[in-house]
């Protein structure tokens, strides 16, 4: 085949990377302290000994360039991993760009996400730190599916409390984690004190991420030491673990030839997009490349287009540590857009540090355009994409057209965190009832830096 024709640029799977990268070894912005919410200190070791395993508490806070990934864990990345690296030639031809636009394909894990590839690393630490169960959150799902099948893959019970409203309105993620044998329950739950006080306020809550947040940290830190908790996003060790989508994504951008001028990633937590930017910006901070970054978010909860930088709860209840982040307040209830997954108010710490200092971008997009952008991707690439991943595609194919416009030739690489089979009502819904963009008042926004929680800082 001559290279004018190639479309995938596939690894052998003895080129699953040993190493994740940990970008806190060459980012220029020293690491923000931690606080503990209930005393407002800095968190103690103990304190989070409750949460979570001590390797993820190290690789929470390690300088170490390179963190090797444990032979287990490559063991059941074999699953799936290296993922496709693929060339949009269609989609290219349909835009009539000059640009190259390359996707990497996360979708292609059994879970359907890039979410597996933390969930199998933490599940592997929990159980060789002696964890039985882990307990955690999931919005629409995708984080639940991936930790269900990752406490099977390690022999741990997962117990996993799933908003209500999704539990509710979206059954097939719930059976997809029951098939795996998890645990679920609709939160906010009568199960946890957290969960009791939201219910009281009012019997049918449609529950929030951030309360279901509140309620799998408290069964963790009740359980005196069996079980911990699981974060599918946000907090360093996740994005450090996602890693492994842009180490791989170098290799098969060097099958390629070419080297991307610009990388995309869709930002809920910011967990897919760190994993996919990162070890292209280590390009720019030791080699002097010169690649944009950019992530995007939905107009629904525009964190780092609209927050404010400072530190503020990662849950409703304000039981999880504190962290410095892009905000839109832990309080904050977003408009509810299909693309669950990037419904959070916050926003991972890296993210947020890069973002403020100035080495990535970000750009919000209403989810009209975002479905838009879909339907011309499945109708051209074939793949239908999950909502959250079809922001990046927005994002990818604004970036050719401009590109066309001022006749550059330009190298596109976007990270397609997952598939959108379980999503189908909300093509439905675009396809027949049309869509709302989501927005966000100035008045929601008003005051908030005065109404973050305020932290003992030295
Ligand atoms: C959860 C999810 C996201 C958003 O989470 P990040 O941590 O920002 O990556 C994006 N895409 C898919 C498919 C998801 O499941």
């Amino acid at each position: 085949m001559t290279e004018e024709t190639r479309t995938r640029f596939d690894l052998d799977q003895n080129e699953i990377p040993r190493f994740w990268y940990n970008i806190s070894a060459d980012s220029p912005v020293p690491p923000a302290p931690v606080f503990d919410p209930a005393t407002r200190e800095p968190v103690t070791l103990e304190a989070l000994l409750k949460l979570f395993p001590m390797p993820l508490i190290e690789q929470e806070v390690t300088t170490d360039r390179f963190v090797p990934i444990p032979d287990g864990v490559r063991e059941v990345y074999k699953l799936y991993r290296p993922t496709p690296l693929l060339r949009a030639r269609r989609l290219e031809r349909e835009l009539q760009t000059p640009a190259h636009i390359y996707y990497k394909y996360e979708g292609a894990s059994p879970a359907g996400s890039h979410k597996l590839n933390t969930a199998l690393a933490q599940a592997y630490y929990n159980k060789i730190s002696g964890t039985k169960a882990m307990t955690t959150e999931t919005g629409a799902g995708q984080w639940g599916s991936a930790l269900a099948m990752a406490g099977k893959m390690f022999g741990i019970e997962v117990e996993v409390y799933m908003v209500n409203a999704s539990y509710q309105g979206k059954p097939y993620r719930r059976v997809l984690m029951q098939t795996y044998g998890a645990q679920i329950y609709p939160s906010p739950s009568d199960r946890t004190k957290a969960g009791r006080s939201f219910r009281a306020q009012n019997p049918n809550h449609p529950g929030s991420l951030g309360i279901a947040i509140s309620e799998a940290v408290e069964v963790a830190v009740e359980s005196g030491g069996k079980k911990k908790y699981g974060l599918g996003s946000v907090l360093n060790h996740v994005l450090l673990h996602q890693t492994v989508i842009g180490e791989e994504a170098l290799k098969q951008m060097d099958l390629a030839g070419e080297y991307p001028d610009v990388v995309i990633g869709c930002v809920g937590g910011g967990s897919n997009f760190g994993g996919i930017a990162f070890p292209f910006l280590r390009g720019n901070l030791r080699e002097g490349r010169q690649t944009r970054f950019l992530a995007v978010e939905p107009t629904a909860t525009p964190s780092l287009t609209r927050g404010v930088y400072g530190f503020d709860f990662g849950d409703s209840a304000g039981l999880v540590p504190i962290l410095k982040m892009y905000t839109l307040g832990s309080d904050f209830i977003p408009d509810p857009i299909h693309a669950g997954g990037l419904r959070y108010h916050g926003m991972s710490p890296l993210v947020s540090a890069l973002y403020h200092a100035g080495l990535i971008d970000a750009v919000a997009v209403g989810q009209r355009e975002v479905f838009e952008a879909a339907l011309q991707f499945t109708r051209t690439e074939g793949i239908l994409p999950a909502p959250e991943s079809a922001h990046a595609i927005r994002a990818a194919i604004d970036q050719a057209i401009d590109a066309r416009e001022k006749g550059e030739k330009r190298v596109i690489l976007f990270n397609l965190s997952g598939h959108g089979f379980l999503d189908l009502a909300a093509y439905d819904q675009y396809l027949h009832n049309g869509m709302q963009n989501g927005s966000v008042a100035e008045s929601q926004l008003d005051g908030l830096a005065e109404r973050l929680p305020k932290v003992k800082l030295e």
